[in-house]
């Protein structure tokens, strides 16, 4: 297939070289020049890239860059073909990708969010979990594509509700880690070696797949991004911003917003949000 690839970052450009393994001809564009994708063709700005595409897939940073990337000037739709398929894999606020899937729908494209799970790892080893919203024939048609970044694709619902979704999962991946972090920290505290406490956490129910994947990371003290912390804290406020919207309330959340403010304020914020330890650490003296 002719795809254009926008946004070659940590996710982005792994997943564009996955599909140019493929064997699909692929154009890629990325907003600081000078990221290879090798064997994919480079395109000066998004609309060069989105040119005969049948598929313009998206991987940025937030949901400006999106409306940057789509909207802005020689953005995709001044070249989106009708009937094209625009996939956003970015995480952005489900509100505004709804308003951006009807304004390429009034351009006579598709509009699919599919943001993604898995982090640098999934994406290099094509492994990546796709959160699907969309209309069912078009969740059908990617399916080829799905495959070859990932090991598997979900589909939610109707637009917008695969980063309802996605932002609910995210929810507990920052708790889930703020949890193990707090747990380290009240432990170190109190001189418990931190070998056996992970040895008796994996044993028991507290098990998570966030505490396998961290945890080396965090015993090696290897805090240098696979996901950095200022994505997981701009996700932390798109959490806070559709709760508002929906008239939720997330207390636990809140407070992990303020543990994420400090770390932003000690300088961590390019780092792995794992580095939020440093900060539990800090405060504790240990
Ligand atoms: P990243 O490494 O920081 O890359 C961000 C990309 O967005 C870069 O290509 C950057 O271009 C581009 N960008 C930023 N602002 C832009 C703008 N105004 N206009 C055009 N392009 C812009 O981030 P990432 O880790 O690849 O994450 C991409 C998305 O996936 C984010 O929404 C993130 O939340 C989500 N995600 C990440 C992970 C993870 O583990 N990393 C996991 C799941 C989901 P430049 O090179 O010019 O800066």
């Amino acid at each position: 297939m002719r795809i254009g690839f926008l946004g070659l970052g940590i996710m982005g450009k792994p997943m564009a070289q996955n599909l140019v393994k493929a064997g699909h001809e692929v154009k890629v564009w990325n907003r600081t020049p000078g990221k290879v994708v090798e064997g994919a063709h480079a395109a000066a700005t998004p609309k060069e890239a989105a040119k005969d595409a049948e598929i313009v897939w998206l991987c940025v940073s937030d949901t400006k860059a999106v409306e940057q990337v789509l909207f802005g000037r020689d953005g995709v739709i001044e070249s989106l073909k009708p009937g094209a398929i625009v996939v956003d894999s970015s995480t952005i606020l489900p509100a505004s990708s709804l308003k951006f899937a009807e304004r390429v729908r009034q351009k006579g494209g598709e509009f699919v969010d599919a943001p993604v799970t898995g982090s640098k790892v999934g994406a290099e080893n094509g492994q990546l979990i796709f959160i699907v919203g969309s209309r069912p024939e078009t969740f059908e048609n990617l399916q080829p594509l799905f495959r070859v970044m990932g090991k598997s694709a979900v589909r939610v619902g109707e637009n917008g509700k695969g980063l309802a979704a996605k932002l609910s999962m995210n929810l507990m991946i920052a708790m889930t880690f703020e949890g193990f972090a707090e747990a380290l920290v009240l432990a170190k505290k109190q001189q418990v070696d931190l070998e056996p406490l992970l040895s008796l956490i994996n044993q028991s129910m507290v098990r998570s797949r966030v505490v396998d994947y961290k945890a080396p990371f965090v015993l090696s003290r290897d805090f240098s991004a696979n996901f950095p912390m200022r994505l997981m804290h701009k996700d932390i406020h798109l959490m806070l911003e559709a709760a508002k919207q929906n008239g939720v309330r997330l207390p636990g959340l809140e407070t992990v917003d303020k543990v994420y403010q400090d770390s932003t304020r000690e300088g961590h914020s390019e780092l792995d949000y794992a580095a939020t330890l440093m900060t539990l650490e800090k405060a504790a003296g240990v």
